[in-house]
């Protein structure tokens, strides 16, 4: 690989709280190519928020660094998008004023703002309702709304948190084609943290195995035919979900006898 569009290099993260500290993050090591999409798939409190957040640049490791072209993060740059597992709407802001927040940090002209949040409305087929407000949609319709305000910016690196989790079974899939269409129309690198097995499979060129907390990288995993048609009904995608859930169990086990 080239100059990966990010590295996150022997990255560890210890927090200081009132009961002592978690060590959360334990010398993680991941690359991501331009254009790449990973899935980082690891159990619940395993460090999966917090690498996202050193990756954005809102939190500083305790020991390692994440670099972007080369550039070790320092603060949130431009060009990487960000979705949080509530999407960060702003409930007194219409769907169209939401989509343009990225712009409007970034303090892109007025008439390119409404150009810009007009096609990636369009994009994710809200372009009817750029007028109503975050109540009056539905959760998919929130979760368009916050992939269209990473679209709006241009991104080269998209991070998502857990996006699809607060989504019912049908709509998440029909989230993650969406998800899935953006990525491969627009090229950016993505990376997408879930705890979900299928998700990661259907989403990840390569999927990241996490250990339960202090999070480290166990196994990863080439998945490279998620770009084929229909992978959802493919024996392959059964058969990746079916050695992730080993793949995992396993790792379970191992640490609660590592515990014991
Ligand atoms: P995940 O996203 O995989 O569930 P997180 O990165 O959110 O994991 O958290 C990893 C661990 O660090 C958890 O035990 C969590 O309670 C702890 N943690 C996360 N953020 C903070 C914080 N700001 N202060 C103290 N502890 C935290
Ligand atoms: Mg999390």
């Amino acid at each position: 690989m080239g100059e990966p569009k990010l590295r996150l290099q022997g990255v560890s993260q210890v927090y200081e709280g009132a009961r002592g500290e978690t060590r959360a993050l334990q010398n993680m090591d991941i690359d991501v190519a331009p254009g790449e999409a990973v899935a980082i798939l690891g159990p619940s409190g395993c460090g999966k928020s917090t690498s996202l957040l050193i990756a954005a640049g809102l939190r500083v490791p305790t020991q390692g660094a994440a670099f972007v072209d080369g550039v070790r993060v320092a603060e949130p740059r431009l060009n990487t998008a960000l979705i949080l597992q509530d999407f960060g709407l702003l409930p007194w802001k219409t769907v169209a004023e939401n989509a343009g927040l990225g712009l409007q940090i970034r303090k892109t002209p007025k008439r390119e703002r409404a150009e810009r949040v007009a096609r990636a409305l369009e994009q994710v087929g809200l372009a009817d309702f750029a007028d109503a407000f975050p109540a009056e949609l539905s959760g998919g319709m929130r979760q368009r709304l916050a992939m269209a305000r990473a679209l709006t910016c241009d991104a080269d690196l998209l991070l998502m948190d857990e996006p699809l989790s607060a989504l019912d079974a049908l709509l998440r899939e029909e989230m993650q084609d969406m998800l899935k269409r953006c990525w491969c129309e627009q090229g950016y690198a993505q990376v997408l943290v879930t705890h979900s097995i299928e998700e990661a499979v259907y989403l990840g060129q390569r999927i990241v195995v996490m250990s339960p907390r202090p999070g480290r990288v166990v196994h990863v995993l080439e998945n490279a035919e998620m770009q084929q048609e229909n992978w959802r009904d493919n024996d392959l995608f059964f058969e990746r979900c079916r050695a992730l859930r080993e793949m995992l169990r396993d790792i379970v086990a191992k640490e609660e006898v590592a515990h014991a």
